[in-house]
């Protein structure tokens, strides 16, 4: 009947991954804080490569193909080494060229972080519908044919077409809690 089931705490599980994740990566930082790291240089644009990852420890990151090289390779000679044996054709290109494949980059960053986000808003909101339809045991059609037009028209009085358009993406019939 319905196209996922999932129980409540176990999407809610999976929504808290990324913070024990953040928390191991500065343990890690920690560990290694008195190693060597190389930084980051402006000029090393000339070969392709912008700075990812940790600012105390980066990766040079291809900006052509996307490769991300480890911190001990954040050196002119490895990084043109890159450069010359992946994209020869490109190795003699003006500094303009990877300017403009940065900015290019950064772009593409910016749509994917603020899709991801407004997707997973948009997935809580339909979990927390289905639980409270789950909890006030009501048949869970209650959503397309009742809460989501109703909501529509809170939206519609109190905050605009944005937000209507925001709320029409809530999937109101795709989850059943499982209790
Ligand atoms: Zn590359």
């Amino acid at each position: 009947m319905s196209k996922k089931q999932m129980s409540l705490e176990s999407f809610f599980e999976k929504g808290e991954r990324p913070n024990d994740e953040a928390a191991e990566d500065s343990k890690t930082v920690n560990k290694k804080k008195t190693a060597f790291k190389r930084k980051y240089e402006e000029s090393y644009l000339n070969y392709g490569f912008i700075a990812t990852g940790d600012s105390h420890s980066p990766s040079p990151l291809c900006i052509i193909c996307g490769d991300r090289l480890s911190n001990e390779a954040m050196k002119p000679s490895k990084l043109l080494c890159h450069m010359e044996t992946k994209h020869p054709a490109l190795k003699d290109k003006a500094l303009e060229f990877f300017n403009r494949k940065k900015h290019e980059h950064e772009e593409q960053k910016q749509l994917l972080k603020a899709t991801t986000s407004s997707n997973m808003s948009t997935l809580r909101a339909s979990f927390l519908e289905a639980n409270r339809v789950a909890k006030a045991k009501k048949p869970f059609t209650i959503g397309e044919e009742l809460i989501l037009p109703a909501a529509k028209d809170i939206c519609h009085e109190l905050l605009g077409e944005a937000a209507i358009q925001k709320v029409a993406r809530v999937p109101l019939s795709a989850y059943t809690i499982t209790r």
